[in-house]
């Protein structure tokens, strides 16, 4: 091949994103789209790493260095098998990569699990991170909890349960989110162990956060801590869990009287779940010991033990979805391939098709062990180039997706979280709205965003954003941008018509009038639709400009206005007009409608 070949790469995780990166060192020609269909990129970096996880988060800022560069073509709220089919992709591109990793919970086939209180923890961890399309509530109500699991997320789960809120002030997270926890009732968090504590999968490390937590003890029973022949081969094969078995000791070797926090994290090990317990909600878990065979497999002792718990997670594994169109094998969880080319149910390679991450090799492994990954199947994917034709359609067969957000929309969402943050001295709070995050990401609020600070800087003592519209509908605005505008206006801000609406005309003039109307003047609002003046309805809004009377009569406020930024928005035009002055309404002080709230409104005199 000697033309520059396109890549699509369906997954904007740190696998796609390694994949693209090794790509280009190898073939720095190659043009590559990133499908995501998140409206954000980095997968489970950004949505599954704990918030308080600061200094793995910052593997984010790797991975935008790389989707910085020109050949990279992001296309986020993108979903592969939904808005475009692999089939479209695999006739357009050179290659396609999957790295569609995994994001939901391994199923537990156990009596009660499906009863409320009883938790996923992929969808715990969702809703902590600010996933956007998980429901934004979450009961934490229950002051016992169980979780089970023996690996990292079991221990995720376990600390941000076990956390206070105010730990995470300084973190992305979402203050809905905060809120919750900082009321969440919990004294005591059971994590439960199906194995021996030679036999865990936490890392050490994170084993060890789990007791440097504030107001937090860890409690173990020395008891449990003895190892059997299997659990003593374990240790000398693996220094890890040496280290582990150390930290554990002494948690266990701690005298009673030092535990004084207020919430307690108990470990249990050789204790697997066998119902869990409750009619309406979880009221209990019923576990069994278990033991280890002379070949080291679990087996159940038929000893069970009952514990009143009020909420069950379950960490016992993530699990991959399968991509409408791609092979997948639901018994592994994973895309069938061989080494990392994808190979149909015969396992016969499917020209052109590729996978890489989570769902080529299953849920397991760092963020690191992706890129590794990335290696083997990109080394694939550039010998079959090598060895092919190109395709040679220059066509974009990106070209329908005009909602996607592109890598200047996905800047705006960072920008405007960071500055979201920056307010309360974070690096940045998450957008946690779909709508919300797709409305930044587009051009048109940035558009009134631009026109907003240039007001902010002629008036730093603040704008009111009056959310009604003269004619034409109201002007799109995010929640955050209106949040941010001060109550105190010395300018306001609306959209008019300009096509039909007599407004359009006014703003043409040195000076208007902006008449704030209530809400039940409906015989106000029939004049001034007869009289000439803006058109006006009562459900729409309750403003109307008028060239001359500086006081409607029967008006709320009259403010004399004059027109600093006219900005297109569709086929309206939104204004920011510097306020003038004031004339007060009948009842003495004016007031301004801002946001469906009515706020006070100083004087001119009161303002200078
Ligand atoms: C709770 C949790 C905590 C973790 N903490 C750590 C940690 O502290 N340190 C560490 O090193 N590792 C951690 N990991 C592991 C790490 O997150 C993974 O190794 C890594 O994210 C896997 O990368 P991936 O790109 O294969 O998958 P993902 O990160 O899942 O990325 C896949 C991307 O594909 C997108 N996608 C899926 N389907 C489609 C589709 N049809 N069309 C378009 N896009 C699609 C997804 O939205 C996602 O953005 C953690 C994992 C979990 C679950």
């Amino acid at each position: 091949m000697t033309a520059a070949p396109r890549v699509a790469i369906i997954g904007a995780g740190p696998a796609g994103i390694y994949a693209a990166d090794i790509l280009l060192s190898r073939i720095p020609d190659a043009r590559i789209d990133l499908l995501e269909k998140l409206p954000a990129p980095y997968g489970l970096v950004r949505y599954g790493v704990a918030p308080d996880h600061p200094r793995i988060r910052k593997i984010i800022d790797a991975l935008h260095d790389v989707l910085q560069h020109p050949s990279i073509r992001l296309r986020a709220n993108v979903e592969v098998g939904v808005d475009i089919t692999i089939a479209e992709l695999l006739a357009a591109y050179d290659g396609v990569i999957l790295a569609t990793g995994a994001d939901r919970d391994v199923a537990l086939d156990l009596p009660g699990a499906d009863l409320p209180g009883s938790f996923g923890a992929a969808d715990f961890v969702a809703w902590y991170d600010a996933h956007p399309d998980v429901p934004r509530t979450w009961p934490l109500a229950a002051e016992t909890v169980a979780v089970l699991g023996a690996g990292n997320v079991a221990l995720d789960v376990t600390r941000i349960l076990a956390k206070h809120a105010t730990d995470l002030d300084r973190t992305d997270t979402p203050d809905d989110v905060l809120d919750a926890l900082a009321a969440n009732p919990v004294r005591d968090i059971h994590l439960f162990v199906r194995r021996g504590p030679a036999d865990v999968r936490f890392s050490a490390l994170e084993l060890r956060e789990l007791g440097e937590q504030r107001d937090v003890d860890v409690i173990v029973d020395p008891a449990e801590l003895e190892l059997d022949a299997h659990g003593e081969r374990m240790l000398e094969q693996f220094s890890q869990r040496r280290i582990i078995l150390r930290t554990l000791r002494e948690w266990a070797e701690r005298p009673p009287s030092s535990l004084t926090a207020s919430r307690r994290v108990h470990l249990h090990f050789r204790q697997r779940p066998v119902r869990i317990e409750g009619e309406q909600d979880v009221t209990g878990i019923e576990m069994e010991r278990t033991a280890s065979d002379p070949l080291g497999r679990m087996i159940g002792t038929g000893d069970l033990v009952h514990h009143d718990v009020g909420a069950v997670y379950r960490a016992i594994g993530y699990r991959s979805s399968s991509v409408p169109g791609a092979p997948f094998d639901e018994a592994s969880g994973v895309v069938p391939h061989r080494e990392g080319r994808v190979v149909d149910a015969d396992g016969v390679p499917i020209p052109r098709l590729y996978a890489t991450g989570w769902i080529k090799r299953g849920p397991i492994g760092l963020i690191g062990s992706t890129k590794s990954d990335a290696a083997q199947t990109v080394q694939h994917l550039v010998d079959d180039l090598a060895a092919s034709d190109r395709i040679g359609d220059e066509s974009d067969p990106l070209a329908h997706l005009t909602d996607a957000v592109d890598w200047t929309g996905w800047l705006r969402i960072d920008d405007a979280e960071r500055r979201v943050g920056a307010q309360r001295g974070r690096e940045r709070t998450k957008l946690v709205d779909r709508d919300d995050m797709i409305a930044t990401a587009t051009p048109t609020p940035p558009a009134v965003g631009d026109g907003l600070k240039a007001a902010f800087r002629t008036h730093p003592a603040g704008i009111a954003i009056i959310t009604a519209a003269t004619q034409g509908g109201p002007v799109g605005l995010t929640a955050s941008s209106v949040a941010s505008v001060a109550v105190d206006p010395a300018a306001i801000m609306f959209s008019v018509t300009r096509a039909t609406g007599s407004a359009g005309a006014l703003l043409d003039a040195d000076t208007f009038v902006v008449h704030l109307i209530d809400e039940d003047h409906t015989d106000l609002a029939q004049s001034f639709a007869t009289s000439g003046a803006d058109r006006f309805t009562p459900e729409q809004g309750w403003i109307a400009l008028d060239s001359g009377e500086p006081h409607l009569p029967g008006a709320r406020a009259a403010l004399r206005c004059r027109a600093l930024h006219t900005i297109p928005v569709g086929s309206s035009t939104v204004v920011i007009a510097e306020v003038l002055d004031v004339v007060a309404g009948p009842s003495g002080r004016p007031l301004v409608y801002l946001d469906r709230r009515f706020h006070s409104l100083p004087t001119h005199s009161e303002r200078n």
